[in-house]
């Protein structure tokens, strides 16, 4: 699509060639569609100083050829005169319309030959009102009344502040109304697309509160009324009264476009927050933008629509600066982005190379701008969504790290509180160890020895069964403490209790009563048996060994009383301290039952 070079066609230059002549268009049945390039001669009037009499009447005037110059002359204040001939060789029966398919062109006056054969003119452009058209279109149309086989000359005076493109082409008007028609579904399609692609964006924003929306949707918005300008449509149907405002506004939405397409692609690369350089060639971008935006409004349309054709330019390499960058801080959606963009960027060089005529045009090629921007805007919502699935995935593992680390900090208080607990079960187990045992002999010591006795004897009551109580004093302590002192006195003492131990079963009770005293509980022991056992007991006592003590002088003294269902536990310990002190009074080292 050529349009699209109003911002490039800066960079364009031609050179100025010398006369030449050019065949004469010839109609005939068969002719659909006519290009009249290769018939038109271009003459430039620098100085607005000729008259269309003199361009017919002076050949003096280098005229050029437009197939050698090419029709596209950049920005000029020139006006350009064109000349071109047609015959229409056996008669039609059809209407012809000639297209001038530019629909920027500020003044366009066409001088031609009506059935007559006088020369008529009539003046439009969009300078003009738009109700002044001839045929009510888009770019510009005219009725041609030509005379069958002969030939006739047409003159056209051209200027413009923008670009200046020089589009002629020759309609059979039934094949006109064709393609227009399937031009219209093509063109319809793509802006729906592109308004249902605003309306979701914008609908997205309202619900997300993402400022990304909003700017993509201010965008695609600036772009499409950009395209709706070029391609003449705004002029037509938005605002057909104003034609000093219809040339303006084609460079006021290439700002937009620039500035919303910068503002987005900034946004989204995080380019302000994360990259100091290039945010200067942003904002650089941006603010060129704002300007030509500003001057397309109030001041100099022509240094605004050079203005704005630079900052299209500044718009590839910015973004493809930023893109790179921020893909190579690892930022996975700005490759998504970067496709998009040169996805664009390929539709408007394959498009340059059509109008350059180095590839075959048809539809694919001559509109692959609009079909490379439904890519792109695709392609840039789609990078939204993948941020917005990017951010939502940090959330997420943000929130599953600080899940498992509340697991670990809780799995980590359960083995520490496991830890304490099983402390604490020890500590208490050792307490309970301290309460009831004598921490010398580890036996019973003598609370704990009067409650196992009372359980031994309520059971021994309750199931009548045996128990028998065994009192033992070591005799003549007193002596051994005093000759070899207090800690041989507690060897023996230890030494006593361990052979209590091991003389003992397991359902036995044995505990340190008093100093040097102890008490056996036996349940299920008759008192012969009791006698038997603490005989064994006596003369192990009497074969201790101890380094620094006289072992003929230990021996033990052992009374002994069986129980009887009749009396109580105060009883029974009261009978066996009877015998005890009975065996101390028969000279010690004997046992006594009751
Ligand atoms: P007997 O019983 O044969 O009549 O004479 P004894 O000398 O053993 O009598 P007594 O009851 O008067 O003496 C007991 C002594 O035991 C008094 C006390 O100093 C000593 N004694 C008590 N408990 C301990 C102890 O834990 N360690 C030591 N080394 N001596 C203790
Ligand atoms: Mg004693
Ligand atoms: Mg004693």
């Amino acid at each position: 699509m050529r349009n699209y070079f109003v911002l490039f066609s800066l960079l364009i230059t031609f050179p100025t060639l010398g006369n030449a002549t050019v065949s004469i268009a010839e109609v005939n049945q068969a002719t659909r569609h006519l290009d009249l390039t290769p018939h038109i001669q271009v003459f430039i009037d620098n100085e607005h100083a000729y008259s269309i009499e003199d361009i017919i009447n002076n050949e003096k005037l280098e005229f050029i050829d437009l197939t050698e110059s090419g029709n596209s002359f950049g920005f000029s204040k020139s006006v350009y005169w064109i000349k071109f001939s047609i015959i229409v060789a056996e008669p039609l029966q059809k209407a012809l319309l000639l297209e001038y398919k530019y629909p920027l062109l500020d003044k366009l006056t066409f001088f031609f030959p009506d059935s007559s054969g006088n020369l008529k003119k009539t003046t439009t452009g969009d300078s003009l009102p738009f109700i002044k058209r001839e045929l009510d279109y888009r770019s510009y149309l005219f009725h041609l009344y030509p005379v069958t086989g002969q030939q006739q000359t047409y003159y056209m005076r051209l200027e413009t502040e923008g670009s200046m493109q020089i589009p002629v082409s020759l309609w059979v008007a039934s094949d006109f109304i064709e393609h227009v028609d399937f031009v219209n579904i093509s063109i319809g399609i793509y802006y729906g697309i592109m308004m249902l692609l605003i309306f979701v964006a914008f609908v997205a924003f309202l619900f997300l509160r993402n400022v990304l929306y909003l700017y993509y949707s201010l965008y695609l918005l600036s772009f499409l009324m950009f395209q709706f300008s070029v391609d003449g449509f705004s002029y037509q149907y938005l605002w057909p009264d104003l034609p000093q405002w219809t040339s303006r506004a084609t460079v006021f939405f290439i700002g937009t476009s620039v500035f919303f397409a910068m503002l987005f692609t900034g946004s989204f690369l995080r380019i302000w927050n994360y990259h100091q350089y290039i945010k200067w060639l942003f904002f650089l971008t941006m603010g060129l933008a704002i300007v030509s935006m500003f001057l397309s409004v109030f001041g100099n349309y022509a240094f605004a629509v050079k203005l704005a054709a630079f900052t299209g330019v500044l718009i590839p390499p910015v973004i493809l600066l930023g893109s790179f960058s921020s893909i190579k801080k690892g930022y996975k959606p700005a490759l998504i982005l970067l496709s998009g963009w040169s996805i664009y960027l390929i539709g408007v060089y394959i498009s340059g190379l059509v109008y350059l005529g180095l590839i075959e045009s048809y539809f694919f090629t001559r509109n692959s701008v609009q079909l490379a921007s439904v890519v792109e805007v695709l392609l840039l919502g789609y990078a939204l969504i993948e941020q917005v699935r990017v951010l939502n995935r940090d959330k997420e593992s943000a929130t599953v790290s600080a899940n498992k680390y509340l697991r670990q900090l809780n799995e980590g208080l359960e083995s520490q509180v496991a830890e304490r607990t099983r402390e604490l079960k020890e500590k208490n187990d050792l307490l309970s160890d301290l309460a009831l045992h004598d921490s010398m002999t580890g036996l019973l010591n003598h609370n704990a020895s009067i409650k196992q006795l009372k359980i031994m004897t309520s059971t021994a009551l309750r199931y009548e069964r045996d128990l028998a109580v065994v009192m033992i004093d070591i005799d003549h302590f007193k002596q051994i403490n005093d000759q070899y002192g207090h800690p041989a006195g507690d060897t023996v003492i230890v030494a006593i209790a361990n052979i209590l131990k091991n003389s003992l079963r397991e359902s036995d009770g044995c505990g340190r009563y008093g100093g040097e005293e102890f008490i056996l509980l036996l349940p299920e022991t008759q008192g012969e048996y009791a006698l038997e056992l603490a005989e064994s007991i006596r003369l192990k006592i009497m074969e201790i060994k101890i380094d620094e003590v006289d072992e003929k002088q230990l021996s033990a003294s052992f009374g002994i009383a069986a129980f009887d269902r009749e009396n109580s536990t105060a009883d029974i310990i009261c009978d066996a301290d009877k015998a005890l002190y009975k065996a101390k009074e028969n000279g010690r080292n004997q046992v006594v039952l009751l």
